[in-house]
């Protein structure tokens, strides 16, 4: 075996069938006994014009790289974010289905880890050991299901929080009772406070961590968020999104209740799910703007706002004041 599957998982786990396409784990081991990724058959999602494919984590764990034969393809590169020693951000590469990152996040009171991957490994589980204790998994939207079974038990069992109205689409069977579901709002641990604002699903939802806020693709952070220096008003940092993969936006009422949302919260800094190219996280962080936009107040909070009007302008509607959009 090339890579190192976590010691404490039972081993059931990496036979069942992970849709190529989205990650999504299934119970079933046999190709011939599933067809369809309900998840990929979802709007939201997709399957791709080479057509429905399924994988394992054998597979992935006894893939070898095509560089070198003795490594393993699969690895979970980890660092730092050197501005912020509390979070530690975790991708797999080569990229594997949607390409997302996670985030282990370390309170006074033990770690977090928000958001998970299909893949995991040993060396990983022993990286994030050497941090801290894991206290609990928080999963932000259905798309980001993909194996949370194997990661509550390899870190010991630990309770994996989903949203009460998404539960659905949880697709392996929590054997050991290790779910939580929640609504509106949760404290994880101290400090770590989780609240769902909607929208991309009904349960989707944001972690808003000592000053930062945890996005996933709840809010999409554009390629235009992350350059600061003298940019012109009026730009869109964010987008809100129903089908982030084919393009159909949120409609004005679901933007007002997600603002209604996020105005109550306190964050400089906002972290989206994905990279933005290799190494580059998409992260918007107040302290990078420059002197123009500091003192004109154009904060990444106020960015979320500005880009929600430019939304709901876009899509021909008048901002009245009844839809909230205000600071
Ligand atoms: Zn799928
Ligand atoms: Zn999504």
């Amino acid at each position: 075996m090339l890579a190192r599957p976590p010691n404490s998982v039972d081993p059931s786990h990496f036979d069942k069938l992970i849709c190529v396409r989205c990650g999504i784990q299934y119970e079933e081991t046999d190709r011939t006994q599933r067809v369809n990724c309900p998840t990929c058959d979802d709007p939201r999602e997709a399957v791709p014009p080479t057509g429905q494919a399924w994988t394992t984590l054998r597979d992935l764990y006894d893939t070898p790289s095509t560089r070198d034969t003795a490594e393993p393809k699969y690895k979970i590169d980890i660092s730092t974010d050197p501005r912020e020693p509390n979070v530690t951000i975790l991708t797999t590469r080569p990229r594997f289905a949607i390409g997302q990152s996670c985030f282990v996040l370390t309170t006074p009171h033990g770690l977090v880890i928000w958001e998970i991957m299909p893949f995991l490994d040993q060396p990983t589980v022993d990286a994030i050991n050497a941090i801290g204790e894991v206290k609990a998994i928080l999963i932000s939207h259905p798309h980001f299901y993909n194996t949370p079974f194997m990661w509550s038990e390899a870190f010991g069992d630990v309770p994996v929080y989903i949203s009460s109205v998404d539960k659905h689409w949880l697709m392996t069977k929590d054997l050991k009772g290790v779910i939580r579901t929640w609504e509106d709002e949760i404290e994880i641990l101290p400090g770590a406070k989780a609240t769902q604002l909607g929208g991309h699903f009904p349960g989707s939802s944001v972690l808003e961590f000592e000053d930062k806020l945890f996005v996933a693709d709840t809010i999409v952070v554009t390629p235009a968020a992350l350059y600061h220096f003298d940019r012109q008003e009026g730009y869109t940092g964010f987008s809100f999104q129903w089908s982030v993969l084919s393009k159909i936006p949120l409609a004005p009422p679901q933007i007002s209740k997600m603002w209604d949302r996020i105005r109550r919260l306190n964050f400089s800094t906002v972290y989206g799910g994905w990279e933005l190219h290799a190494g580059v996280m998409q992260v918007v962080r107040d302290s990078e703007m420059d002197e123009r936009e500091r003192k004109e107040g154009r904060t990444a909070k106020f960015k979320i706002l500005d880009s929600m009007r430019r939304q709901v302008q876009a899509m021909g509607h008048e901002i009245t004041p009844d839809m909230g959009l205000e600071l």
